[in-house]
């Protein structure tokens, strides 16, 4: 396939991994955090950890949605989905994220609550078309790149006048989390990040120039592809040794410095920031999610049905937070593997296949044996 089969070529590969040692100096370490969960799964599926020189550490970090989204707000959902006359609607990973207690939306359907798997926001505002006599909440979640279809169907609801759909936004911005991430005690000091690369479809590379200004850090936005990770890298080396912290984009193929403007206009249009946000993992951090502009507060569950925030502890044991954080590694968690599985996760980071215990398990650091998919 164009675009994807000369990015996955097998022969190419040891050559960019050479050009990255011959980056490294000797004696020196170079963490680089993939921020984003979709690399995170690229890095561990290919066992690029084996090509790379030991000098070269990668480190997770928080790019997966369902991984950052809190207990309390997931709880907020259930609550609603077992509330009578509600159809909630979300996506497919959001289902089997633990919530307080164990529960899961999967677990309130079976139940009795009415829980739909949609895989889009208009499938939702669809349902709502269907069942006017029904309540119909889209559980939104996600980063910039599911944001702008979010806006759409506000926008929709709103010209078709339909009253009965709602939407709970869980919407957060990257920006802010690399920022939360650079600030942490936590987090080893990183020498460069592989920048997120549906993000900045829509937001354009240009939207992580203060993160790279404010600590001087190298950014390169990176493709999904076992090359592009390589090439990501050998940018990023370069710009170290030359002692440069610039945005730069590997990912030429989609993503551009101004990013899709017609979407970001959408997105003004229809949201404005909340003062803070609790994140799983980097705690309540100002500016750095969503919510409904007031001319939209009609299409707002969380104004409509008048819930509020609550924070919740995480499951015993887990320590998601810190493998969000980039402090810990997901085999530093005593449950990984054990109690904690993709058939019974215990923590949001197993359940996603972008989540890093979830990446980890299913393809090891480099092709373990009996290595198993992530369940769909
Ligand atoms: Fe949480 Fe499971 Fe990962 Fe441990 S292995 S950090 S319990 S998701």
């Amino acid at each position: 396939m164009h675009w994807v089969d000369e990015f996955r070529d097998p022969a190419l590969a040891p050559r960019w991994a050479q050009r990255v040692a011959a980056l490294a100096e000797p004696g020196r370490t170079y963490r680089i955090m993939e921020f984003c969960g979709g690399h995170t799964h690229v890095v561990h599926r290919h066992g690029l950890p084996a090509l790379l020189p030991p000098a070269v550490k990668l480190i997770h970090g928080p790019g997966c949605p369902v991984c950052v989204l809190p207990v309390g707000r997931l709880d907020l959902a259930i609550e609603l989905a077992r509330a009578g006359g509600v159809t909630l609607c979300t996506y497919g990973d959001a289902l089997r994220v633990p919530a307080s207690g164990g529960m899961t939306l999967l677990r309130a359907r079976a139940q009795g609550a009415d829980v739909r798997l949609v895989h889009s926001a208009a499938e939702a505002l669809r349902l709502a078309q269907q069942q006017p006599q029904r309540e119909v909440v889209l559980l939104a979640l996600g980063f910039e790149t599911t944001t702008p279809a979010t806006a759409l169907v506000v926008q929709q609801a709103e010209q078709a006048g339909l009253r009965n759909f709602s939407v709970l936004v869980n919407h957060v911005l990257t920006p802010a989390a690399m920022q939360a991430i650079l600030a942490d005690r936590q987090t080893p000091a990183l020498d460069g990040i592989l920048g997120p690369a549906h993000v900045s479809v829509v937001t354009g590379a240009r939207a992580f120039e203060p993160v790279a200004r404010a600590h001087r850090l190298p950014i390169v936005v990176t493709g999904f592809e076992p090359l592009d990770v390589l090439q990501a890298l050998v940018l990023l080396l370069q710009q170290v040794r030359q002692g440069r912290g610039d945005v730069a984009i590997q990912y030429r193929r989609a993503v551009s410095w101004a990013g899709n403007e017609r979407a970001q206009a959408l997105i003004e249009a229809v949201f404005e920031r909340r003062e803070a946000f609790e994140w799983r993992g980097l705690g309540t951090l100002p500016h750095s999610a969503l919510r409904l502009r007031p001319r939209y507060a009609a299409w707002d569950a969380e104004r409509r049905f008048g819930l509020r925030d609550r924070a919740v502890p995480e499951p015993k044991g887990c320590r998601c937070p810190e493998v969000l954080r980039g402090a810990c590694a997901p085999r530093d968690c005593r449950l990984f593997g054990r109690a904690c599985t993709p058939e019974h996760p215990v923590g949001a980071c197993m359940v996603s296949s972008e989540g890093a215990c979830a990446a980890e398990y299913a393809y090891g650091l480099a092709g373990r044996a009996g290595a198993r998919e992530v369940p769909a």
